[in-house]
């Protein structure tokens, strides 16, 4: 096996990487619709949006691989990247820089890949926007063309979003090491201690534009009949599912959190009830109105909420638990329904 070379210029690619900050941050929903439009046009297992960082090569966005990241040397794109060209591999078995590769051999078992470099502004390829499939595969000419265009729109979000306003605040709150502890592996959200982080942050923020901070406490209905019946595997892809289409719901300046479990948390700016229980709303009828997708199964999920406005002087953990006390009301009045928890306790 040939490992992933590394390219000449490469302190500066990794400044390129370093400066976008897109290193172990949560999924967002432009590049997810991206890589599902991706799969759906290819035709292929996999799509992933893949960053080649020193030492391994971690996934902004995925499709059909359950997988955060995987050490350099034995990526694909890493090689793509150090030839900073469209790497076409049709059959990795019949390739002696691939035929012994672990995820030749074994799982995913690849034999099809093509990847296209994404580059930073000042051309340096920082990652790539990736096809994986385990059977062998080409790309006509025509293909290749469309793969470059879905890089150029990928490329485009990721060097746009280094200027938005998310981005600003995230890197002046937290630093790159904090931020590896304050994601979620599984589902690529926050998790429990990021909102402990970003608490104070978003109170003040929406007091500061005379706005209210507002909760919405969710937890997935009978998950546990999903595991008993499909599998814990299953159970896990329901709940990335769940994030992704939360996610799409929400806004991009609201906090979506996977406390642990089954549960989520998002923190939202909002000026007052009636918009507070729209988004309720459109979070509950994100997960309610179409199946998930799990293999050939296509289980009917539903998702109870309990709502919540930060009353003034209210700290983190009274809020939350007026919007859990909220949410065990929808629970016992049935689930698949939002409830708000009165201002008084
Ligand atoms: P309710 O409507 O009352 O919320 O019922 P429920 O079944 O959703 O709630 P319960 O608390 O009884 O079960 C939650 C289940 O979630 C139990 C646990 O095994 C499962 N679970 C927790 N974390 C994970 C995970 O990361 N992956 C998977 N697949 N399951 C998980
Ligand atoms: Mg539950
Ligand atoms: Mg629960």
């Amino acid at each position: 096996m040939l490992k992933a070379p590394c390219p000449a210029n490469e302190p500066q690619r990794l400044q390129a990487l370093d400066e976008l900050e897109l290193l172990d941050t949560p999924a967002e929903q432009y590049l997810d619709t991206l890589v599902r439009l991706t799969r759906e046009l290819f035709q292929v297992e996999t799509v992933l949006i893949s960053l080649i960082d020193r030492d391994r090569q971690w996934f902004k966005a995925r499709i059909g691989l359950d997988l955060a990241e995987t050490p350099r040397d034995i990526s694909f794109c890493g090689h793509a990247v150090a030839a900073s060209s469209l790497l076409l591999i049709e059959d990795a078995r019949q390739d002696p820089r691939f035929a012994d590769n672990p995820v030749v051999t074994g799982a995913p078992f690849i034999r099809f890949y093509a990847g296209q470099p994404l580059y930073s502004r000042e051309g340096q390829a920082i990652g790539t926007l990736c096809l994986l499939h385990p059977e062998p595969g080409t790309l006509s000419l025509p293909e290749r063309l469309r793969l470059r265009d879905l890089g150029t729109l990928a490329e485009g979000y990721l060097q746009l979003r280094g200027l938005s306003q998310q981005a600003q605040k995230l890197r002046q709150a937290v630093s790159r090491e904090q931020r590896k502890a304050l994601v979620d592996p599984l589902t690529q959200l926050w998790n429990r201690a990021a909102l402990g982080q970003f608490f104070a942050r978003e109170l003040h923020g929406a007091r500061d534009n005379g706005l209210q901070l507002g909760v919405l406490y969710a937890d997935l209905d009978h998950f546990k009949q999903i595991n008993d019946r499909y599998g814990h595997a299953a159970g896990d892809q329901v709940l990335w599912q769940s994030a992704r289409r939360m996610s799409a719901a929400l806004r991009p300046d609201d906090l979506l959190v996977r406390l642990g479990g089954e549960e989520f948390v998002a923190l939202v700016t909002v000026h007052g009830l009636d918009e507070l229980q729209r988004i309720a709303e459109r979070v509950r009828r994100s997960i309610a109105e179409t199946p998930m997708q799990v293999g050939e199964h296509a289980p009917q999920v539903t998702l109870s909420i309990g709502t919540a406005l930060a009353l003034p002087g209210e700290n983190q953990a009274a809020l939350l638990e007026r919007a859990d006390r909220a949410l065990y009301l929808a629970k016992h009045q049935g689930r698949d329904r939002t409830v708000h928890a009165p201002d008084a306790t």
